[in-house]
């Protein structure tokens, strides 16, 4: 059966860590790599961690109907989730796992139904979230801000996923998370 895994979380939550561990421990998840159009990090890959391309290629792929899910996830920056990314893991035996924002989760979740577990990674304060944040030095402070307030509006779409798993410490997380998704296999 084709199944899939979606994790999501405020920016800053934990969700990029907590999929990097999930990869290690369940041999049968694929990440699916979104594309999107925000400029590439020094520590990314193209084609590992993003499909990295133009407004312009994004913009022909929505004229194409090449995403089951996109979005502007900030102003001028488009995110999304192509359809030959999923099929191309399906055809693999494999289970695909994604890295996305809660409004994306919520598209996804309501277009996979039943094939899809959606988790919901919830930082334990708004002030942990923060730290991490600032932590993680990848944001400018206008960037930094604009995550802030999404993850404000983001945190009362929780109730709306399957699971919701606070990380605080980050190995009872992972291994929350990881019961969980072993209940969803069996
Ligand atoms: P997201 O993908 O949700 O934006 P990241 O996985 O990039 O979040 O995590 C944000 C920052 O917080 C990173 O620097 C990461 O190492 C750190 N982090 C993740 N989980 C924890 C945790 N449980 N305790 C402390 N720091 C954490
Ligand atoms: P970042 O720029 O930090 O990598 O990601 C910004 C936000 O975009 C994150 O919340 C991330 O989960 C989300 N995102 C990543 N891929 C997708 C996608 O395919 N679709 C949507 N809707 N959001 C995504």
């Amino acid at each position: 059966m084709e199944k899939a895994i979606i994790i999501t979380a405020p920016s800053g939550a934990g969700k990029t860590t907590l999929v990097k561990l999930l990869l290690k421990e369940f041999p049968q998840f694929a990440f699916s790599v979104s594309a999107c159009t925000r400029n590439i990090r020094p520590n990314e890959v193209d084609g590992k961690d993003y499909y990295f391309l133009s407004k312009e290629t994004f913009k022909n792929k929505i004229q194409e109907d090449a995403f089951i899910e996109w979005e502007e996830v900030y102003e001028g920056m488009f995110y999304g989730t192509l359809m030959s990314e999923i099929q191309r893991i399906w055809a693999l035996g494999k289970v695909v796992i994604f890295d996305i924002d809660v409004q994306g989760a919520i598209n996804l979740k309501s277009k996979l139904g039943e094939k899809a577990l959606a988790v919901f990674i919830a930082p334990p304060s708004l002030e942990v979230l923060r730290n991490r944040l600032a932590a993680r030095g990848t944001e400018s402070n206008e960037s930094f801000e604009k995550r802030i307030d999404k993850a404000v509006q983001e945190l009362s779409f929780q109730n709306q996923m399957d699971e919701i798993v606070v990380n605080d410490d980050l190995e009872k997380a992972f291994e929350e998370l990881s019961d969980k998704i072993h209940a969803f296999l069996a």
